[in-house]
């Protein structure tokens, strides 16, 4: 099983990603967490570089590197860990490069169709949160925004994300305002 977690910046996929590979662990269900970018390959590194302004390219590079480090990331951890019967977990996997890298339609239709032929997860959980929310979040965070976390470009990503949700029935929104315990028992409860 393929489990993704999606969101705009700052909604709580990392913090959910992470509690529900600890409730598989602790029911000693074999799984494995693991996310995008990736953190640990030179294609990931190369994306944060670019997401902190250290680099400059244009948006299609950047989305192909996505691409790359995607098409990677399965061949290395996701499709090895499936065919070994773990339940992959990723914080991030293809609805956030469509959602995050849609600046209009023909954006949206380009990267739906550079993505038709990865593999789908079984189970995505959209978290909404609303995108003022989110900036707070962050700022308490205490990090350098990053590129996309500007509220009007959390505004639209949001609307990207709505759009692949009423297209896909594997996508579950979940009212990402709701305590951390809450929206983990929602969670733990759709996966069984
Ligand atoms: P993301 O991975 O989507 O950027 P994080 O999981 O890192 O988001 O969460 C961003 C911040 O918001 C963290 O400081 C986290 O503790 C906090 N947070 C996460 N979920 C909630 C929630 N449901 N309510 C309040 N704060 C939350």
């Amino acid at each position: 099983m393929f489990i993704t977690f999606e969101g705009l910046d700052g909604s709580g996929s990392s913090t959910q990603a992470r509690l529900l590979f600890e409730h598989f662990e602790k029911n000693k269900v074999p799984s494995i967490q693991t996310k995008e970018p990736t953190n640990d390959t030179p294609i990931g590194k190369l994306i944060r570089e670019y997401l902190q302004h250290k680099h400059k390219t244009n948006a299609q590079a950047l989305q192909l590197l996505f691409a790359a480090d995607r098409e990677n990331h399965l061949f290395q951890t996701i499709l090895p860990a499936i065919e070994s019967n773990k339940i992959v977990i990723s914080d991030r996997y293809l609805h956030s490069s469509i959602a995050f890298g849609s600046h209009c339609e023909k954006d949206f239709s380009w990267l739906k169709n550079l993505y038709k032929d990865f593999i789908q997860p079984d189970l995505v959980f959209l978290l909404q949160v609303d995108p003022k929310t989110c900036i707070q979040r962050i700022s308490e965070r205490g990090e350098a925004f990053e590129l996309f976390e500007k509220e009007e470009t959390l505004t639209r990503i949001w609307k990207y994300y709505e759009l692949l949700a009423q297209e896909n029935d594997n996508i579950h929104v979940i009212d990402g305002h709701q305590s951390i315990e809450k929206i983990h028992a929602i969670i733990t409860d759709t996966v069984s």
